[in-house]
């Protein structure tokens, strides 16, 4: 299975994988995108979208304004 297109949910820039072949274990889409992030949404109570989870791709220049703007919030960092 090869990745999925990948376009920046806000730009609709192509990202591209770093390693386009590599498949997760579980089917699952792989995370090594050149310079983006994967991003899940949830639903919750309240929301049209309640109990439903998605997946999409922000590239690092988008998140960058976002960050600026004020409009993510940072939570933590693995390092
Ligand atoms: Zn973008």
């Amino acid at each position: 299975m090869q990745a999925p297109d990948t376009p920046c949910l806000i730009c609709e820039k192509a990202i591209m994988y770093l390693w386009p072949d590599h498949v997760l274990e579980d089917g699952g889409v792989p995370s090594n995108l050149n310079n983006a992030v994967d991003i899940d949404i949830v639903g919750s109570y309240g929301s049209s979208f309640d109990l439903n989870v998605y997946h999409a791709i922000i590239c690092d220049d988008c998140l960058d304004k976002a960050i600026q703007r004020r409009r993510v919030t940072f939570i933590k960092s693995y390092l």
